[in-house]
């Protein structure tokens, strides 16, 4: 084969074949592949797209460019699955699932990304617990996932390198936005962790990273497929990304809300249901239970019995983390120093937000990255963040801004001020669980 060959059978629209796709995937990582013609084949697939035996083809050969995770030799007396999220603000979701899924026998070895744009990322959140390791040793990774059940931590260079250039070289020439790409993408990654099972949290509102309620639903259907086709069990479940998921947006602000969470201290109303929707997928698709009932009673019990809250305690120590973070997460958790409140501009009812100005005002607090290498500050965020159709006055709080310096904080009320839309009369409200796609 020749890459340009390849790259203009795509152009004309043409039908790759798997040999083809693996030829030139297999040249990505080590340099073989010039970055123009891979930026020439990611614009043919742009505009021609992939068949869904194309996408299959592709997302594996993007995981076999790298280590792919093994556990068979573990003899795990259950199956390995995982949850992954196309992205959100307040999306705590994954430090309560992998504890509660590891509570219900499944093993969950959970490789997250840092924040990308306005969405937060669960790594970053977990950096900002003092003392835990996201990039731990693999012999200790796996032990962990073998004794506790979970272990949340990040990306290593081995897995999915292909990706890594593909992904930059798209990210500079504008072909980021294809359903086939960004299927490959993600799903290299994710089942480079070796998964028997994968549910996937597309969301769809404001704050989500596909721009429409139809495109979510799109890449939502082409995950299935190829997931289920690279022989993983996988389902999709659309959920909404109107408002911030959570009350908090930010890192230390988030672990909090997760710990409270497990510990039955609050669990909020919108976040619990997002939680247990996606828990309980899982749960039936890699076999744990047999149908949604019993799913949710078993999550249920792993939170009220307190081993939720015990196997995320125990994955924290392990890794490196305090070993009372949950009966003092005040002691441990970075406090910003400035706290001032969002006072609202009118009164009347929370419309609608502009939850990717939420996310932006976060990173703008210094609790995201404008640059892949800027330094994160854990303690600043949002809480307290009023929600759609909840009544409010003049001059009464929406949101809590947590922020590092005076300035910093007064263009956050600003941004939040903004994001949100006050009208006279209460929303219709929107359902959190749009469809699940199996
Ligand atoms: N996130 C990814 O990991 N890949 C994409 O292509 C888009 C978003």
């Amino acid at each position: 084969f020749l890459p340009q060959e390849i790259v203009r059978k795509k152009r004309d629209g043409g039908t790759l074949t798997k040999e083809e796709i693996q030829f030139f995937v297999r040249g990505i990582p080590n340099g073989e592949v010039t970055e123009g013609q891979i930026a020439a084949l990611a614009m043919a697939v742009y505009f021609n797209d992939m068949s869904m035996d194309e996408r299959v083809a592709f997302t594996l050969a993007m995981r076999d460019s790298g280590q792919v995770l093994e556990w068979k030799s573990l003899d795990l007396p259950g199956p390995v699955v995982d949850k992954h999220s196309t992205g959100g603000v307040g999306d705590v979701v994954s430090l309560m699932l992998g504890p509660m899924i590891a509570a219900c026998g499944g093993f969950v070895p959970m490789i997250s990304g840092r924040g990308l744009g306005h969405t937060g990322g669960t790594l970053d959140k977990f950096d900002s617990i003092p003392g835990y390791s996201t990039v731990p040793e693999p012999e200790l990774f796996r032990k962990i996932v073998k004794e506790v059940g979970v272990a949340i931590i990040g990306q290593t260079a081995q897995l999915a390198p292909a990706d890594k250039r593909f992904y930059s070289i798209r990210d500079t020439t504008a072909t980021v936005e294809s359903v086939a790409m960004i299927t490959g993408s993600i799903l290299s990654k994710k089942l480079s962790a070796g998964l028997d099972a994968l549910v996937m949290d597309v969301k769809a509102g404001s704050g989500a990273f596909m721009p429409t309620y139809e495109k979510s639903v799109e890449l939502a259907e082409s995950i299935v497929k190829v997931g289920n086709g690279a022989g993983t069990k996988t389902s999709a479940i659309l959920t909404g990304m109107n408002e911030s998921l959570c009350p908090a947006a930010g890192n230390a602000v988030e672990v909090r809300v997760a710990i409270d969470y497990l510990t039955g201290k609050s669990r909020p109303a919108r976040l619990h249901e997002v939680t247990m929707a996606l828990c309980a997928e899982m749960l039936v698709i890699s076999g744990l239970a047999a149908n949604h009932e019993e799913a949710n009673a078993r999550l249920q019990h792993a939170l009220d019995s307190g081993e939720a809250a015990e196997r995320f305690a125990r994955m924290v120590t392990a890794l490196g983390g305090p070993a009372d973070l949950m009966d003092k997460p005040d002691a441990h958790l970075a406090k910003a120093p400035i706290l001032v409140p969002v006072p609202a501009l009118e009164s009347g009812y929370a419309w609608s937000t502009d939850c990717r100005g939420l996310g932006l005002a976060v990173v703008a607090l210094g609790g995201g990255r404008v640059r892949p290498q800027d330094p994160i500050d854990f303690a600043v965020g949002l809480t307290d963040l009023v929600e759609l159709g909840d009544k409010v006055e003049a001059g009464q709080p929406i949101a809590m801004v947590h922020a590092r310096t005076q300035e910093a904080a007064e263009q956050a009320v600003r941004q939040v001020q903004a994001a949100y839309r006050i009208a006279a009369e209460a929303p219709v409200a929107q359902p959190m669980i749009y469809k699940t796609i199996r």
